[in-house]
């Protein structure tokens, strides 16, 4: 038997079925971890799972194979293509060309938890510090493998990172693609502590960090393809054009960083991306002095993918009602409380 899922992303120009077989439903998958993922999305992780042949008409009666026009194909290595709604942005797709095998997006599924069992994380060594592995520990009561690499290689430990990272004056972050190429810049000093709570003093001396939190809404999920979103705010003049050295201001035309394309999720909500590769960067509304940069832009090599010299990981989750995975949710809720407990 088939089961058939439909699919769709925000903006409502794709939608399309899936089919699984129903008898190996829920498919236990990973969370990859791996640089390309988080670069070609913006996100911390990826979760997607192999579907039966290719993506389907969601409104011809049958298997019918869709028309893909309405999405970006971005291919990030020789044999794996991905592909993203070329107007909002949501990622639905892989294809991996030697498997010849589709695979899809858990954001973008109109139910998930039926589909999918996150049961391990792969590729955690590409984080350098085990990127946000360390808030998604256990399902069910069931404590999630860390794979170095894929689902073969040895795991590493909670709490592992590559090396220590040192405090200093700027952070890159960058899409796959490098079309979009960012440089952070430490924050100094707290206007006004009660509408910049999200601006956290360094202890002993050390620099300022700002909060970052992950997403759970629907506008996030929907836009991205990903069931989390991770956000930074960060004043808007501390957001750098890496080539030009230049603060970003999404308002004005000439200081927009080339590349970036605009979908407004809501009145006045504007979410940026590239264009290229579809990662999403960061959201803005007019007038409003910060933004919320994409979490998973920020270049690993600098300050591991959690880049704790800079950021602060909230200790709840934003728009918890929202979450299309009760088991998702329940894992990050629990694993962000735990990660905020065992900090020094
Ligand atoms: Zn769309
Ligand atoms: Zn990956
Ligand atoms: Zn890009
Ligand atoms: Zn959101």
């Amino acid at each position: 038997m088939t089961t058939y899922i439909q699919t769709k992303c925000h903006c409502g120009l794709n939608s399309f079925k899936v089919a699984f077989k129903t008898s190996e439903l829920p498919l236990s998958t990973a969370a990859c971890h791996c640089n390309s993922c988080r670069h070609t999305t913006g996100q911390m992780l990826v979760i997607d799972v192999p579907i039966q042949g290719v993506p389907l008409s969601s409104t011809a009666e049958g298997d019918v194979a869709a028309s893909l026009e309405g999405l970006t194909a971005y291919k990030s290595s020789k044999d794996m293509t991905r592909y993203f709604c070329t107007k909002c942005s949501a990622y639905f797709f892989f294809h991996n060309g030697v498997h010849d095998v589709w695979a899809v997006f858990s954001g973008v599924l109109e139910k998930v938890d039926e589909v999918l069992s996150v049961s391990h994380h792969i590729w955690v060594e590409d984080t350098l510090d085990g990127g946000i592995a360390d808030h998604y520990r256990t399902v069910n009561d069931v404590v999630l493998p860390r794979y170095a690499q894929r689902a073969t290689s040895g795991t590493l430990p909670l709490g592992w990172k590559a090396k220590e990272f040192a405090n200093a004056e700027t952070h890159p972050l960058h899409c796959h693609c490098k079309a979009i190429s960012l440089a952070l810049t430490r924050a100094t000093e707290i206007k006004d502590p009660k509408s910049e709570y999200w601006l956290v003093p360094g202890k002993e001396g050390a620099p300022m960090r700002f909060m970052a939190a992950h997403c759970f809404c629907s506008d996030c999920r929907l836009s991205s393809g990903s069931q989390i979103q991770s956000w930074v705010i960060v004043p808007r003049v501390n957001v750098t054009d890496a080539s030009t050295s230049a603060s970003v201001d999404p308002e004005n035309a000439a200081a927009r960083p080339k590349g970036l394309k605009q979908y407004e999720s809501s009145p006045g909500k504007r979410r940026e991306f590239c264009g290229t590769c579809g990662a999403t960067v960061f959201w803005w509304r007019e007038g409003v002095s910060h933004l919320d940069l994409s979490a998973g832009l920020f270049d690993q090599e600098a300050g591991g993918a959690r880049a704790e010299k800079w950021l602060v990981w909230y200790d709840r989750i934003i728009h918890p009602k929202d979450a299309i995975s009760p088991a998702t949710l329940a894992a990050l809720t629990e694993g962000v409380k735990a990660e905020k407990a065992e900090e020094v």
